[in-house]
């Protein structure tokens, strides 16, 4: 299987995300989108509520979300959140069923993001691959995802 290729600005631009809902003591959530299966795209903030441990996203958030993929013809590849300490797959990331086709990734940052770089980004994160059992598992993301322009 080849690696899916993401963008440093897209990473970037991540890092910075979750560094800054961070620093007022917030988890945030973030999804990469693409057209394909082999290259993220997008990044697509959904609009959302956040708390200490956790994140939501309302009814007209979603709506929000699924109209953007019909129009510009995305799909969504990957999830990535922070928490404040660990980084693990919660039962509530289980639950949280945004992406939900075998193959979807989901990443989770330690600590807010605070130490994340481009270089150290795919090492640092928490990688997550949705099975055809449904169920997640965890997988090296230097193997399933590479940071190239
Ligand atoms: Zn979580």
């Amino acid at each position: 299987m080849s690696r899916i290729k993401v963008g440093p600005s897209i990473v970037a631009s991540t890092i910075e995300r979750l560094q800054a809902g961070g620093r007022v003591g917030h988890e945030r959530a973030v999804l990469w989108l693409g057209s394909g299966t082999d290259r993220i795209d997008e990044l697509y903030e959904p609009r959302q509520r956040t708390r200490a441990e956790q994140f939501y996203f309302d009814r007209q958030s979603m709506q929000m979300l699924f109209a953007h993929l019909r129009e510009k013809r995305l799909r969504i590849l990957a999830q990535v959140h922070s928490h404040p300490g660990r980084a693990f797959h919660s039962e509530a990331d289980d639950k949280w069923a945004i992406i939900r086709h075998a193959g979807a990734l989901s990443l989770v940052l330690p600590r807010f993001a605070q130490e994340a770089t481009l270089d150290n980004f795919l090492s640092l994160a928490a990688t997550y691959v949705l099975s055809a059992r449904n169920e997640w598992k965890e997988t090296p993301g230097v193997t399933l995802l590479e940071v190239c322009g």
